[in-house]
C-alpha cells in the first residue's frame, strides 16, 4: 500500500508561490539587489577557512554576539534559525501544540497558520476590520471568546502592507499567558520594531529575516529576540546543529554591511512611493498604501487574466485573486527602477486590453471596503 500522508494534513493547501520562469519576478518580495560585493568577497575568504568537516558551533555563540551588537540587546534574548519560518516553527513546537490555540488575524502571511496546523496546534482565523487592521477591540474579544495560547501579528502585514496598529499589539501584550509574536520580516522597511519590548517582556517574541532587505533568502537565516526568561527553552526542539556553518559566517558578515543594507532600503522605499503614485492614479484599479517593499491592488477588471496578461509580458506578480479577505487582489514586490518601469507599462498594456470584470463577479466597486468574504478556489497557478 502507498503511503498515507497523516490524515489531518491532507487538507492542507501549501505554499503557493509559484516558482514561474519570468524576466522580471516580482512575485515574493525578494529585494531585487544582492549584498555588496565586499560580501561576497569576505564570505569566500571565510568558506576558504571553515572546518567544513566539523559540525557547526551548535549554540550559534558567535552569530547571537553579533545580532545583539546589531540590535542592541543581550545575546541570552537571540535565537538564530534558517529563516522566520523555522522561527515560527519552533516557537509552536515549544509553546503550540494539541490543546493550545493560535490565533491569526487574516488576510495575512499563511504560514502562520499553515505551519502551526503542520505541528498539531490548532488554528483560529479572525478576520481583521476592512481597513486590514486589527485593533484592541478585536483582540479583546478574540480573547474573551477563544483564549488563544499564541497570537500572531505581522508588522508590517505581508500582504496588505500596513504596520499592525499598536493598541492591538498591546491589548495582546497586557495578557502575561499568552505568547504575542510579531513577525517583522518587513521591518527594515518599516522603522518602527518591538524588538526593545520583546527583551523586556516575557509574552512577546519578535522574528526577523535576512531574507528581504538583507538580500540573502538563498542562504536561510534569521533571528529571534525575546526574553532569556525562556529563549533557552527552544534548544527542546529545534534539531541539533540546525544552523549551517555557512549561513552563521554570512550573518555576522552581514553586519559589516549595514550601510549598504540602508541604501537598498532606502532606493526601494522611494521606488515603492513611485509605483504607489503610479497605481493610484489610475481609476482602474485600488492600490493600499504601504510600508514595506510590496503594494497590494485590485483592478477593477477580473485580477486572474490581468495576471495572465502580465506573465505573458513575462512579468510574475503574486496572485491573490482567490484569497479570502483579498479576493480579486495582486501584489507586486518592488524591484529595480528598470523592473518597475517595464511592470507599470505592462500593466497599462494589458488593462487596455482586458475588458472589466461582470458585475456578476463583484468587484465592479473597487474600494477597500467592498472585501468579499468567503469564495475558496484553487490558488495553485
Ligand atoms: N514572515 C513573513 C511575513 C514573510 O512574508 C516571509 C517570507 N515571505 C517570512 C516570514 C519567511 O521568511 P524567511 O523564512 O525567508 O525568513
Amino acid at each position: 500500500m502507498p503511503l498515507q500522508l497523516r490524515s489531518d494534513l491532507t487538507a492542507l493547501t501549501g505554499y503557493h508561490s509559484p516558482q514561474i520562469a519570468a524576466d522580471v519576478r516580482l512575485n515574493t518580495n525578494e529585494s531585487p539587489y544582492p549584498p555588496p560585493p565586499g560580501f561576497f568577497e569576505a564570505l569566500q575568504r571565510a568558506l576558504h577557512e571553515m572546518p567544513l568537516h566539523r559540525y557547526p558551533d551548535r549554540h550559534t555563540v558567535r552569530l547571537r554576539e553579533a545580532i545583539a551588537h546589531h540590535e542592541g540587546v543581550p545575546p541570552a534574548s537571540v535565537f538564530p534559525a534558517n529563516g522566520s519560518n523555522e522561527i515560527i516553527q519552533t516557537l509552536l513546537l515549544a509553546f503550540g501544540g494539541p490543546g493550545r490555540t493560535a490565533c491569526v488575524f487574516t488576510p495575512s502571511y499563511t504560514m502562520h497558520t499553515h505551519i502551526a496546523q503542520t505541528v498539531l496546534t490548532p488554528v483560529v482565523e479572525v478576520k481583521r476590520r476592512a481597513d486590514f487592521l486589527v485593533g484592541g477591540d478585536l483582540v479583546a474579544a478574540t480573547v474573551a471568546e477563544l483564549a488563544p495560547s499564541i497570537m500572531f501579528f505581522c508588522h508590517p502585514n505581508n500582504p496588505t502592507g500596513l504596520a499592525e496598529d499598536e493598541p492591538a499589539v498591546r491589548a495582546a501584550l497586557d495578557l502575561d499567558d499568552m505568547l504575542v509574536v510579531v513577525d517583522e520580516a518587513y521591518g527594515e522597511f518599516l522603522g518602527t520594531s518591538w524588538a526593545q519590548e520583546a527583551v523586556r517582556r516575557e509574552n512577546l517574541a519578535v522574528c526577523r529575516t535576512f531574507s528581504k532587505a538583507w538580500g540573502i533568502p538563498a542562504l536561510r537565516l534569521g533571528y529571534l529576540l525575546g526574553s532569556p526568561a525562556w529563549i533557552g527553552l527552544l534548544d527542546q526542539v529545534h534539531l541539533p546543529y540546525h544552523l549551517n556553518a555557512f549561513s552563521q559566517v554570512a550573518g555576522m558578515l552581514s553586519f559589516d554591511f549595514v550601510d549598504e543594507m540602508r541604501a537598498r532600503v532606502a532606493t526601494l522605499t522611494s521606488e515603492r512611493d513611485r509605483l504607489y503614485d503610479a497605481l493610484a492614479a489610475r481609476s482602474d484599479l485600488t492600490v493600499w498604501p504601504s510600508l514595506s517593499n510590496f503594494l497590494l491592488f485590485r483592478p477593477v477588471c477580473d485580477a486572474e487574466t490581468l495576471w495572465r496578461g502580465l506573465l505573458e509580458h513575462g512579468i510574475l506578480v503574486r496572485n491573490f485573486a482567490s484569497r479570502p479577505g483579498i479576493e480579486n487582489c495582486l501584489r507586486v514586490t518592488v524591484g529595480t527602477p528598470a523592473e518597475n518601469s517595464c511592470f507599470l507599462s505592462a500593466l497599462a498594456a494589458v488593462l487596455s486590453a482586458v475588458k472589466p470584470a461582470t458585475a456578476k463577479l463583484g468587484f465592479g466597486v473597487s474600494s477597500p471596503d467592498s472585501l468579499g468574504s468567503s469564495a475558496v478556489c484553487d490558488e495553485q497557478l
